[in-house]
């Protein structure tokens, strides 16, 4: 079977930040996939299960409550390698435009108090899986790599044109 698209990137140049990893279009529509990467893939301490899944519940409530972003939202949800999350929005805004939402988002993790949204038996598949300071930590250290770093430059030197989309190539 062929790699798919997403697996072309260069993982060894991948830094924490924010990127378009994946363009599709629907009809008449796009939906743009972004990398949200919090870790230098392989070769830093990943984002632990528990946490990473805290995150997802926290992330993904805010962004379906954000006032300007939420009827474009998609999907929030974790990467299986635990260094990151993937965002997929309506339309084809560009990484510096989610960067703000980003930054909301993540100071919204950093300081959140309370019980974890949908952590219960009713609301999810193992509410017992999930460590709320070590996903306010983890917020706490992608927002300062957002905030001092550049973040927005992709491993990528070639598009892909398809029938299902554009994709980005390393
Ligand atoms: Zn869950």
């Amino acid at each position: 079977m062929d790699l798919i698209p997403s697996f072309q990137v260069d993982h060894t140049k991948i830094k924490p930040g924010i990127y378009e990893s994946r363009l599709d279009t629907i009809g008449d529509e796009f939906a743009t996939t972004f990398d949200i990467r919090m870790k230098y893939p392989n070769t830093e301490p990943v984002i632990h299960p528990n946490a990473m899944h805290t995150i997802e519940h926290i992330i993904a409530t805010f962004l379906r409550n954000d006032e300007e972003w939420k009827d474009r939202i998609i999907y929030w949800g974790p990467m299986g390698c635990l260094t990151g999350s993937y965002l997929i929005v309506k339309g084809h805004p560009t990484p510096q435009e989610i960067y703000p939402l980003m930054l909301r988002a993540f100071e919204y993790l950093k300081d959140f108090e309370g019980e974890v949204p949908g952590a219960t038996p009713v609301n999810c598949g193992n509410y017992l899986l999930h460590d709320l300071q070590m996903a306010k930590w983890e917020g706490a250290q992608y927002l300062k790599r957002l905030k001092e770093e550049s973040c927005f430059e992709y491993p990528v030197t070639e598009r892909l044109e398809t029938a299902q989309g554009t994709f980005y190539d390393s």
